[in-house]
């Protein structure tokens, strides 16, 4: 579903992407860990052109990402993406900030959005916090309100950029379940994320990334049991 091949990203003469090639499959979850400024939300934006590439391609279920106009349009809507800081619109209800993609952006009728928003609140457990602006919920419940307003727009993968870490300890749990299920019901997942726990249950692979390269990938019981790299070694030690 996504295929990145010799992908290189440069800020100023910094080399953020080097060289990476990086396979999706439909179905599958990644995670992506690795030390600070190593390029993990670099790696994720590029998915979905929130930063062009240099050079190297991208393609997205077959094909290259559009540069511009409604294919990004539509890219930007097949990739939902959720962010460290939740990003809703503090004066929009949370039911509101689930509808306003697929009603301004994909001219759905508003009666079908919002029941199917409902659905989505309800499936990660915020129903009841509907017609709260996000400043009235917790920090789990405006996370969880940011992943209901993504799969709103139906997206084909799912983006999450370190999507507990600004979080209180004791809502990471919530926020986590949601993103397991999600995982089971078999949406694709590119996942940055220091929650080992998570990666360990819900991830078909770990990805390793430091400078900028992708610098070691497995299954993650092969992965945690036996990191091949001196790095990725020292990177654990330091994590777990
Ligand atoms: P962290 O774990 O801290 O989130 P990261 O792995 O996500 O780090 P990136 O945010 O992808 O790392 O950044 C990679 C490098 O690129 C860093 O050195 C960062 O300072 C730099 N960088 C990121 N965005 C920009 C930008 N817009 N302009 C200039 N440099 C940038
Ligand atoms: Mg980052």
């Amino acid at each position: 579903l996504i295929a990145m091949d010799q992908v290189n990203k440069h800020f100023g003469p910094l080399h953020v992407l080097r060289d990476v090639d990086l396979n999706v499959d439909r179905g599958e979850v990644v995670v992506v860990i690795g030390p600070s400024g190593s390029g993990k939300s670099t790696l994720c934006r590029s998915i979905n052109r929130l930063e062009p590439i240099d050079s190297g391609e991208i393609r997205f279920d077959g094909t290259p990402l559009p540069a511009e106009g409604r294919a990004l349009a539509r890219l930007r809507s097949e990739v939902g993406m959720v962010f460290q800081s939740f990003n809703l619109f503090a004066h929009k209800t949370v039911l509101e900030n689930v509808t306003l993609g697929p009603v301004k952006v994909r001219k759905e009728k508003t009666a079908v959005v919002r029941e199917r928003a409902m659905d989505l609140l309800e499936r990660v457990g915020i129903a009841n916090q509907a017609d709260k602006l996000p400043a009235q919920l917790s920090g789990g419940q405006q996370q969880r309100a940011a992943i209901a307003r993504a799969l709103a727009m139906q997206p084909k993968a799912m983006l999450f950029d370190e999507p507990t870490s600004a979080l209180d300890p004791e809502m990471v749990g919530e926020v986590l379940d949601v993103m397991t299920g999600l995982a089971a019901d078999g949406m694709t997942m590119i996942v940055v994320t220091h929650e080992m726990g998570f990666a360990r249950h819900a991830a078909n692979r770990v990805i390793f990334m430091a400078d900028g390269q992708l610098v070691e990938q497995a299954p993650p019981a092969e992965f945690f049991a036996n990191p091949r790299t001196e790095r990725a070694r020292d990177f654990l030690s330091k994590v777990l």
